[in-house]
């Protein structure tokens, strides 16, 4: 979970070896709410929905919805440790890692996914929380680094894979923080108030040739679409954008990438909440779910993705050897 907005980098990015330290806490905007759509610019808008007092905007011109950015000392608060204990992701962060075989699974996908595109070396993992991912990654040989805004999670990542964990944004990184071979974003980009600003910096860091990987909801899915405001997934100010694939597809290229592959992941977006209704929940709040009812989610996110009719997209991005290179990837 990273800020989208922040200063210019003077504050030197610790390297590893020395003390990590803080980089880039966004600044405070003064700029007014604004309806002006982030992805087409048309300012043919409407609030379709007020969550928690939060306004749900919709585009007239290319459907995209969004949240307008809360001020920053809010999103700061958002992500500080009670973010984490519990309250809004019980089964992300509070399980046991290595008891989450689905979550380990999921890793080595993606992984491959790079690998197989011929990154391998140096990653960013932009937003790494308690950098789970980083732990994946480093075990299979890649030299990491993660960046995070919440303080919290960076100290604990911090304990366990050293000082390659940066707090602060990617905007704010130095020039001298890449190249990388492969940068990854998890369950980040929904978070961001400006996600251009955000690719823009990622591409200045990879290497070209390098894949970027974002696995993000999908906007135009059909939980998202028949659910409306009542898609699990909205849920702002945490949540602030919801794109479609094809909002994606704008701004990578936008950013300066080549959008090269979009798979679908996830559930239906109603599949965890009709198990439960279903099955009795388990006894402890954020147990994973065991045995027959694992299995029968597995199958049935498996045959769902298959379908297209997830609620979240993996998207593989590449930046371009060369101006020459460009549009020569694999058709999303
Ligand atoms: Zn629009």
């Amino acid at each position: 979970m990273i800020a989208a907005r922040g200063p210019a980098a003077s504050n030197k990015l610790p390297h590893p070896g020395a003390p990590a330290d803080i980089i880039g806490f966004m600044h405070a905007s003064s700029d007014p709410p604004t309806r002006a759509c982030p992805v087409c610019g048309s300012s043919r808008s409407r609030i379709c929905a007020r969550i928690d007092g939060h306004a749900l905007l919709l585009c007239a011109g290319c459907r995209f919805r969004w949240t307008p950015a809360p001020a920053p000392a809010d999103l700061e608060r958002i992500y500080a440790a009670s973010y984490y204990d519990g309250g809004e992701n019980p089964s992300v962060y509070h399980d046991g890692y290595s008891a989450d075989m689905a979550r380990a699974q999921n890793h080595a996908r993606i992984l491959d996914g790079l690998e197989q595109r011929g990154s391998r070396g140096r990653l960013l993992d932009v937003g790494c929380a308690y950098g789970f991912f980083l732990d994946s990654a480093r075990a299979r040989g890649w030299d990491v680094r993660g960046v995070d805004l919440s303080a919290h999670a960076v100290s604990l990542a911090r304990a366990r894979l050293g000082p390659c964990v940066w707090h602060g944004t990617v905007e704010a990184l130095p020039a001298d923080a890449g190249p990388f071979d492969a940068v990854t974003m998890l369950d980040t980009l929904e978070h961001l108030p400006d996600p251009v600003a955000v690719l823009t910096a990622i591409h200045r860091h990879l290497r070209p040739g390098g894949f970027l990987f974002i696995r993000t909801v999908d906007g135009d899915s059909l939980a998202a679409r028949w659910l409306g405001p009542r898609w699990p997934q909205v849920k702002p100010p945490e949540h602030l954008v919801y794109p479609a694939p094809r909002h994606l597809v704008l701004w990578l290229r936008r950013s300066g990438f080549t959008p090269a592959r979009i798979e679908w992941d996830g559930g239906l977006g109603l599949g965890w909440r009709a198990l439960r209704t279903i099955a009795p929940p388990p006894p402890a709040a954020g147990r994973p779910v065991r045995g027959i009812r694992r299995r029968l989610k597995a199958v049935a996110d498996r045959l769902l993705a298959l379908c297209r009719a997830t609620d979240m997209v993996h998207v593989y991005a590449r930046r371009e050897s060369s101006a020459g290179d460009r549009g020569t990837g694999h058709g999303p």
